[in-house]
């Protein structure tokens, strides 16, 4: 079995603890218009500013298991994206073989599949995006389907050491409304998971025009002084409320 990424690299405490290497995985069945990697979405397409490379599961075991020594602070592996459950069969055979050698192991997935659950034996931790809580409003603008996810996200609290990443995003669920359907959906899980709020950010726009891609987000900043008051909300809900 194979894996595609299309990139690969260390970072420290960003996509899970310690130092961690860290491979985006090519494809993704949701289309933000928000993306920051829009050169690992289309899985059927590949831009020459961005190579993907195609790697047998046990020639990935391998050179992980040759990163080991950099795995300090809690560190390990962690696959993101694109998205990662694209390729969940070469995934979770390869996640299995990692646990079983010791190697901490995450992954950052928006959480939609359907098997998502059955690599959880597999994980150290996950991070899993809520873009929003209203159904409508995510299949509309990502294509994703809420229900899977809230799903993933019941069997994920009582199974796996979860990190909930909440994009917040102008226009999309910066709202009052908004922000009651989040508290809503997530005060079940006070206690057993995390969540993390991410103010919208540009990152990915320049790689948008590098793809020959329209990047259509305008006026999605979200001021300072809106997520403290949106950060409030959420911790007086009684939503552990962290910053990595
Ligand atoms: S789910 Fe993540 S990788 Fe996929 S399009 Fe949305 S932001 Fe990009």
């Amino acid at each position: 079995m194979f894996i595609r990424y299309f990139q690969k690299g260390f970072n420290y405490s960003q996509d899970g603890p310690g130092n961690r290497l860290v491979y985006h995985l090519h494809g993704c069945n949701f289309h933000c218009p928000w993306c920051s990697n829009p050169e690992g979405m289309d899985v059927n397409h590949t831009y020459s500013a961005f190579p993907v490379t195609k790697v047998d599961v046990d020639a990935m075991y391998d050179e992980i298991m040759s990163c080991r020594p950099m795995f300090f602070d809690g560190g390990g592996v962690t696959f993101t994206g694109g998205e990662v459950t694209l390729q969940l069969d070469a995934l979770s055979e390869l996640l299995k073989m990692l646990k079983n050698s010791g190697i901490n192991t995450a992954i950052e997935t928006n959480a939609e599949h359907i098997r998502l659950a059955e690599i959880f034996p597999f994980l150290s931790h996950l991070i899993m995006d809520l873009k929003t809580a209203d159904a409508e409003k995510l299949y509309s603008v990502t294509g994703g389907k809420l229900q899977n996810i809230l799903d993933n996200l019941k069997i994920a609290s009582d199974s796996v050491d979860t990190l909930v990443h909440i994009p917040i995003i102008h226009g999309f669920n910066d709202g009052d409304e908004d922000i009651k359907k989040f508290t809503e959906t997530l005060t079940p899980y006070n206690n057993k998971i995390k969540v993390e709020l991410l103010a919208y950010h540009e990152y990915g726009k320049d790689k948008w025009k590098k793809c020959g891609l329209e990047y259509t987000m305008t006026d999605a900043f979200v001021p300072a002084a809106r997520m403290k008051e949106i950060t409030a909300q959420f911790k007086s809900a009684g939503i552990n409320i962290i910053r990595t």
